[in-house]
């Protein structure tokens, strides 16, 4: 089910009804998982997930509305008129083949059994129609004393489904607590099993450290842990061999940035990861094509700037405002405008941006720095056009007035165009574009 729901009122209901519906068919059903320990943990649940002794093909007959989601594995998705439930068969999970998920799975008729198979002891609850805990394996009491424990012998659990060991740093990140020292102990030890994880779920799991409640911890959980040198596919960024002792200032603070995008783009800045090596890191995870190109856009948004202000800097020690202004104007448009308002809130996290390699700042480009943050939110919403439809002489007209057939050399007169009508070097006014792009029209042959 999709993460925008949270457990309400309606959807207790009718997880309820659906319990009443296999109870009263004389089959054991509970709520287990997610929503039993997060109840527990005082937080809110965001689905309610259910196992019984029901088989799938009853558990389909039962209900009008059903969707086999993992029939091989006992999952089979009611329906209700306003929210959806797993309900799972009580399994056992034997066959672990390469250190994953079971192949196949035996369908059981004991509770205490499927709580066995699940990796942590929070996660191994159950609670029954009239709201009894059931809680082998002293999930409660971990929780309430703040541990993270495997159920069973940690060692062999990571090594049934090394992915348990990202969910294990997840898990104490986002409840805030600490590994049980064998669990920990047993995940440094199965941490080569690692390459078996496909990188989609790798990256799924990271995702989820990065955008939840203490991605600090996380990061710190996950360079302790030395995981992340075991990846299927290795990446090649310096956080990868990384202790958490290592860990640049700026990433104490990456909570602070609400969007995970931001969040991601400040992890690889912190790292000095370039926009190039951020693109192939991110591939590597898997990630959509669109998200790469969000999260790489902040990092090239940083590197126009510097490079602007580094330029700027470099010929007058007296860094003007307006400087500063179309530097980042500049790179606004270049990135866009969602790129550049995410490095606007990761910058402040940053080292003073343009420290020369001692570590001091020249004075001029600290003040180019600090005109940028107290200034930026405010230039981006000064800025008359993003993109080149918007300028008031379109590609043929600009072609007409410089007196050439459209070529390579257009889209690169435009793009110039575009930038001094952004930062406010010129009107955006058919004639002056007009005039202007002869001009560079020229240079352009120069080159050529
Ligand atoms: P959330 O949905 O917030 O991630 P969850 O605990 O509901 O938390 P799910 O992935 O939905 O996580 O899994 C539901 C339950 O299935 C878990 O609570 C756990 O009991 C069990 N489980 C999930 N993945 C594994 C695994 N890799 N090994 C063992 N048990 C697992
Ligand atoms: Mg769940």
């Amino acid at each position: 089910m999709s993460g925008v729901n949270r457990v309400n009122k309606l959807m207790l209901d009718e997880a309820n009804f659906v319990l009443d519906i296999l109870l009263s068919h004389g089959y054991q059903a509970y709520f287990v998982g997610g929503y039993v320990r997060d109840r527990a943990a005082g937080r809110e649940g965001k689905d309610i997930d259910i196992a019984t002794s029901a088989k799938p093909e009853e558990v389909s007959r039962l209900f009008p509305r059903t969707v086999p989601t993992g029939l091989k594995h006992g999952t089979v998705t009611v329906v209700c008129p306003n929210y959806t439930f797993e309900v799972t068969t009580f399994r056992k999970e034997e066959r672990y083949e390469q250190y994953r998920r079971p192949k196949e799975v035996r369908f059981i008729g004991d509770l205490r059994t499927d709580l066995e198979r699940r990796d942590f002891t929070m996660n191994a609850m159950a609670m029954d129609r009239q709201g009894n805990i059931i809680d082998p394996f002293g999930g409660l009491s971990d929780l309430r004393q703040g541990i993270l424990r495997c159920v069973g012998d940690p060692e062999e659990r990571f090594a049934e489904d090394a992915l348990r060991m990202l969910r294990c740093v997840r898990f104490a990140a986002e409840y805030g607590l600490t590994v049980e020292e064998k669990t920990w102990k047993a995940l440094k030890k199965q941490r080569e099993k690692l390459r078996f994880i496909a990188m989609e779920r790798v990256r799924s799991e990271w995702e989820r450290m990065m955008s939840g409640s203490d991605p600090f911890r996380a990061l710190s959980l996950l360079f302790d842990s030395g995981l992340l040198p075991h990846l299927k596919t290795p990446l090649a960024i310096p956080a990868v061999n990384w202790s958490a002792a290592d860990m640049p200032p700026a990433l104490r603070r990456i909570g602070e940035l609400e969007e995970p995008e931001a969040r991601w783009a400040l992890f690889m800045l912190a790292q000095g990861v370039d926009a190039n090596l951020a693109r192939q890191t991110l591939s590597k995870l898997t990630f959509s094509r669109e998200a790469v190109s969000h999260i790489v856009a902040v990092i090239r948004c940083d590197e126009m700037i510097r490079n602007s202000l580094e330029k700027a800097a470099g010929q007058n020690a007296n860094l003007t405002a307006r400087e500063a202004e179309k530097a980042f104007k500049r790179a606004a448009v270049r990135c866009g405008v969602l790129a550049a308002r995410r490095w606007l809130s990761a910058a402040p996290l940053l080292p003073p941006l343009f420290d020369t390699a001692e570590g001091r700042t020249r004075p001029a480009k600290r003040k180019g720095h600090e005109l940028l943050l107290k200034h930026g939110a405010a230039w981006i919403g000064e800025i008359p056009v993003l993109r080149v439809e918007q300028l008031a002489a379109n590609g043929h007209e600009i072609a007409r007035a410089v007196g050439q057939a459209p070529g390579p050399w257009l889209g690169w007169v435009l793009d110039r165009l575009l930038v001094d009508v952004a930062c406010g070097d010129m009107p955006n006014d058919k004639t002056r574009l007009e005039e202007r792009a002869r001009q560079y029209y020229r240079e352009w042959s120069m080159h050529e």
